[in-house]
């Protein structure tokens, strides 16, 4: 049987846009010479197509894809080429080379992706470049994934922070349960310039977030629509660190008895009562039993949660008004960060109980996991974990979405001239117009129950 060749023979590269004139194959290298099968003429200083010269050349070794083992080098001759509209003269573009990195692009392509999955110094040595190469590689594929994960932007939006070296923002998707960004940092301009970018902002009615005064400005700048809630969970969480306090300095005073376990202890007391298992109860009740402090502390971290558990805002506060009597005088001064919290940020503490009960809690699960990954000694940097974290595929959330649209009405005359049909303008009269429901697929970001399950194996 004979086989007939359809297509151009390609080479040991299989780059359709180069010519291969020959091979030499050495112990760990392959250099292969070459030409490109097809020049861009267009004079990037001009934009004239046609009338331009060859003006000299320029040898480029380029660098490709390791292949069997060996590093692969391209030894290119590269036309200069003169424009005669503008005098002006410059470097021919072949196709399937990136000459600014002197790489193939499918080489620049491979590095981006594998700068997400290794260290910088790991994909430098792989390839054969320096690392300062191999960030500015990454630096780049990550904006362009940016833009091929645009995410929706959510009506309940939740804004929170993770510790990874330093405070970084991260918003979420409440209703959708995903994760939308990161940032390198949590300062008001960042905050705002991310909410400022979200496409159809006005939509976001409600912004979860920490009692953190750049979220609540930003948000009351950037989305002035949008009702501020303090995250129930931070709220609580502000007794739980003063009860932890107590602990903490009951267990440094009485080191020697049995205030020895209590510095220890700290998972065990940070669960509601509710969720103690039998032992667990018990071992708590023998501490509290034997440090009667420890014990009103305890109540009190335990009688917050009431607060939450009515069902207007005046109630709630009142629930408050009652706890905040209650703190005896000598747990006044672990217990004022709940006071501050209260009475600096009451309206917005409060707006949790207007209409939507919204907590961004899910998110301290992830938090705590990726906290783990980072300290891990896996090389992360911060970067390279948002990239992985917000851009694995297998890990977006996308749901079809459906948005109604004005379209003017086809008239008879637009019909017959079919090209006129395609005006969709803003502000047109009611009865030119019809509203339909059309349907595209949406992202909503990082599903974050998927991720917790993935970050919990070794695979990530
Ligand atoms: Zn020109």
């Amino acid at each position: 049987m004979l086989f007939r060749l359809e297509h151009r023979m390609t080479g040991i590269l299989n780059l359709p846009g180069l010519n291969e004139l020959g091979m030499k194959e050495l112990d760990a290298e392959y250099h292969v010479k070459a030409e490109p099968a097809a020049i861009s003429r267009l004079c990037p200083h001009c934009g004239e197509l046609h009338r331009v010269q060859k003006h000299g050349s320029r040898s480029m070794f380029i660098r490709d894809l390791p292949t069997h083992g060996k590093t692969m080098m391209i030894h290119l001759d590269v036309p200069r080429l003169i424009c005669l509209a503008c005098r002006k003269t410059f470097m021919a573009v072949v196709a399937e080379v990136d000459a600014d990195h002197s790489m193939t692009e499918r080489l620049v392509r491979w590095t981006g992706r594998q700068s997400i999955e290794y260290t910088y110094a790991e994909v430098a040595k792989q390839v054969g470049v320096d690392e300062k190469t191999v960030r500015n590689i990454f630096d780049a594929y990550v904006a362009s994934l940016e833009k091929q994960f645009q995410r929706e932007t959510p009506i309940w939006l939740g804004v929170d922070e993770i510790k990874l070296g330093r405070f970084r923002a991260i918003f979420t998707n409440i209703h959708g349960r995903t994760l939308i960004d990161m940032l390198p940092d949590r300062y008001s301009t960042s905050i705002e310039r991310f909410m400022n970018s979200l496409p159809n902002k006005e939509q976001i009615t409600h912004v979860a977030c920490d009692m953190w005064r750049p979220y609540r400005q930003a948000a009351q700048r950037v989305l002035p629509q949008a009702k501020i809630v303090v995250d129930k969970f931070h709220v609580v969480s502000k007794a739980n660190a003063s009860f932890d306090a107590v602990r903490r300095s009951i267990g440094k005073a009485d080191q020697k008895k049995q205030g020895a376990g209590l510095k220890k202890a700290h998972k065990l007391f940070a669960k509601r009562a509710a969720d103690l298992d039998d032992e667990q109860y018990l071992t708590v009740s023998g501490w509290l039993n034997c440090f009667p402090l420890l014990a009103t502390a305890y109540d009190l971290k335990e009688r917050l949660y009431k607060v939450y558990e009515v069902e207007t805002k005046e109630e709630a506060w009142a629930e408050y008004l009652n706890w905040e009597a209650s703190i005896p005088d000598e747990l006044a001064k672990p217990f004022r960060p709940v006071k501050t919290a209260f009475r600096n940020w009451k309206e917005w503490i409060l707006n949790y109980f207007d209409d939507v009960r919204i907590t961004n809690a899910f998110t301290e699960s992830f938090n705590s996991k990726v906290r783990r990954v980072y300290r891990d000694g896996r090389g992360y940097t911060f970067e390279r974990l948002r990239a992985k974290v917000l851009f694995t595929d297998r890990l977006q959330k996308r749901v079809p979405i459906q948005e109604k649209v004005k379209v003017k009405k086809k008239r008879f005359e637009e019909i017959s001239m079919g090209r006129m049909t395609y005006f969709m303008m803003p502000g047109m009269l009611d009865d030119e117009c019809e509203v339909k429901t059309k349907t595209r697929q949406g992202n909503l970001g990082t599903d974050l129950p998927t991720l917790l399950a993935i970050l919990d194996t070794d695979g990530f």
